[in-house]
């Protein structure tokens, strides 16, 4: 009797491997990378059991890695925890990783396949099929009371599972090659693979017998003697990047706690990538044992995007994972990390602006979620912040210490503009009066940076305000020809309340206004356009409609408000029609007209009148 069970892969891995099988043909030799890193992953995961005081079948065979080939097959054999009958059936094709459906994406939308990318979205073990034809996977788990089985797979059309006898505790791996990978059997071929990805597996790699690495934990060696290119091997061998980090911080400390630190930032943001959401890539060790991968609450949740390895030698072995989350030691790991990190990043964007900019343009949203969800480190991050200014070129950008330096002493605060882009904060009415006076005005094109701005609410003592808000005018400078004497605006702005209505809560004469008609502002002292926008994004159909609260400020000196007044006594119904528009364009202006097709047909009759006059 067959005591072989048939297995299908979950519809979304199947896909996985259809695509793996028949669309990747570069960077084939990534599955030796991957399938040496779950080998090293497993042995790490025994042990740290074995550190626990955990009983494990066979104790006696140390963690290591053996590599052998034959004419055409690769085997990777480990001595690490191996897995259950549930564990085979879970890990390879059932459950899909939450990586599993980003990766598909992002293969469906770039031209050329990344295939290099297929370890950082967590399915790094469905490489093998690049090169393979038929994957054996034999594994006995470190429990005593299991036993070994057999997972063979070619890819298409499921898997088998079978029972399998006298196995060794860990997992195998046979690779039948494809006919044109049967090049990577080659020894000399694949030593330098080996070499080349995993010189920092922390447990022996012996290839066909004969030993390829020398353990070693680089974070634990002295800064001075390791050379730049051994750091950048070891992120890609971590990070499962091809690629160089765009920064790296290496250090230790001794007090609050004894630590040792090798962290990186990559020099791709996955989360613009189609990551829905990075889960932080550092791992904790303790005396070079990996007490946890990936450790939750080892570093704030906006610092996820780093890579790398914390080392802390006054961690206890015994802890469970679960709790180790909440103990006070993570939370003080935390904080140095943090600190020293948010250091670093502060010393390297006043060396090395250029850098930094870069680092800015990858990772400025983590930044301003650590501002806004982070009160401990606000005003660190507040500092790391850069913006486009009214005094820089376009493209340039400030940090508020930057701008404060450059504040004249009468100016008691740091004022800045939301807008689109630069050159609609540039023509924004509400930038006139800064434009008149000269002050520097910072500008903002990220929608998250309202928020930013309301959590950060002061730098160095000076508040941050908006120019939407700012308290300010050109009451002193002289009056311009032709402008309406103060009566007569008042007058205007009190016909114009009439004729709009419940459209504007009030209208008056701006003392703040140069080139513009009209603009608009909020009543409500805690309101900005643009938050006015998020909050009306966010409203769901049918919820009722919040009592809009704009104040309309109308400029005495500007020509449209100069004839509108002259017109108003004249022709009533034109009039109208003109400060309803000019009620509409300063809606524009602010971003806040919700259907602009409402007004065309006013607009349309007002330059029939402009022609007829003609
Ligand atoms: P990842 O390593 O990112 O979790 P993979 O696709 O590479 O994703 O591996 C999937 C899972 O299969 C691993 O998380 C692990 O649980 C299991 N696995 C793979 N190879 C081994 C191995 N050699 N020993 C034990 N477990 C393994
Ligand atoms: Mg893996």
């Amino acid at each position: 009797m067959s005591t072989t069970e048939k297995h299908h892969f979950q519809a979304e891995i199947q896909q996985l491997l259809d695509i793996v099988i028949h669309s990747l043909y570069t960077d084939k030799e990534i599955f030796v990378r991957e399938l040496i890193s779950n080998a090293a992953d497993a042995c790490e995961k025994l042990r740290f059991i074995q550190a626990s005081g955990t009983a494990v079948y066979q104790p006696e065979i140390p963690p290591a890695i053996a590599i052998t080939t034959t004419d055409n097959t690769i085997t990777f054999a480990d001595t690490g925890i191996g897995m259950t009958h549930g564990e085979l059936v879970e890990n390879l094709g059932t459950i899909a990783h939450s990586g599993t459906k980003a990766f598909l994406k992002q293969l469906a939308e770039e031209k050329k396949p990344d295939a290099k990318l297929i370890g950082q979205f967590g399915v790094g073990f469905y490489s093998a099929f690049m090169a393979a034809s038929r994957v054996t996977v034999s594994s006995r788990s470190y429990l005593s009371d299991e036993q070994g089985w057999q997972w063979t797979s070619e890819g298409a059309g499921g898997y088998d599972l079978e029972p399998a006898v006298d196995l060794p505790r860990g997992t195998k791996i046979t690779l039948q090659l494809k006919e044109e990978a049967k090049e990577f059997a080659k020894p000399e071929m694949l030593e330098g693979i080996i070499k080349r990805y995993s010189n920092f597996v922390q447990f022996p790699i012996e290839l066909n017998g004969k030993r390829l690495n020398t353990v070693q934990a680089i974070w634990a060696r002295g800064k001075n003697e390791i050379k730049d290119e051994e750091y950048n091997e070891f992120y890609q061998y971590i990070g499962h990047d091809q690629e160089n980090p765009l920064y790296r911080l290496h250090f230790t400390a001794d007090a609050p706690l004894a630590i040792q630190a090798l962290l990186f930032v990559p020099a791709r943001n996955l989360e613009t990538m189609g990551m829905s959401r990075l889960e932080s890539d550092v791992h904790l060790y303790c005396r070079k044992v990996l007490i946890q991968s990936r450790a939750k609450g080892l570093l704030p949740d906006w610092l996820r995007f780093l890579k790398g390895v914390v080392d802390s030698e006054d961690l206890p072995l015994n802890i469970s994972r679960e709790t180790m989350q909440d103990t006070a030691l993570m939370r003080k790991l935390n904080q140095v990390l943090t600190g020293r990190f948010l250091k670093f990043l502060d010393e390297q964007a006043e060396k090395e602006p250029a850098a930094y900019d870069k680092f800015y343009e990858q990772y400025n949203r983590f930044l301003k979620e650590g501002v806004v969800t982070d009160f401990t480190h606000k005003q660190a991050l507040g500092k790391l912040l850069r913006y486009e200014s009214s005094t820089l070129a376009k493209g340039a950008r400030t940090s508020f210490a930057d701008y404060l330096k450059r504040m004249g002493g009468e100016q008691k605060e740091i004022y800045y503009l939301l807008a689109a882009n630069r050159e609609a904060a540039e023509s924004s009415p509400y930038f006139e009066v800064f434009q008149a006076r000269k002050l520097e005005v910072l500008f903002l094109y990220d929608p998250w940076d309202e928020f930013v701005m309301e959590h950060l609410h002061e730098v160095e003592t000076k508040p941050l305000r908006s120019a939407e808000k700012a308290e300010l005018d050109l009451a002193d400078a002289a009056p311009k020809e032709g402008a309406l004497s103060e009566e007569a605006a008042q007058a205007l702005a009190k016909w114009l309340k009439e004729t709009l209505g419940d459209r504007v809560a009030d209208v008056r004469a701006s003392k703040r206004l140069v080139g513009s008609p009209a603009v608009i502002l909020e009543s409500d002292k805690f309101m900005t356009s643009t938050m006015r926008r998020i909050m009306k994004s966010m409203k769901r159909e049918g919820d009722a409609a919040a009592p809009v609260k704009h104040d309309l400020e109308i400029n005495p000196a500007h020509p449209i408000m100069q004839r509108l007044d002259q017109t108003r006594q004249r022709d009533a119904a034109l009039a109208a029609k003109v400060a309803e528009q000019v009620l509409d364009n300063a809606r524009v202006a602010a971003g806040l007209l919700e259907d602009p097709r409402a007004m065309l047909n006013r607009l349309n009759e007002l330059l029939e009148q402009v022609l007829v006059n003609k």
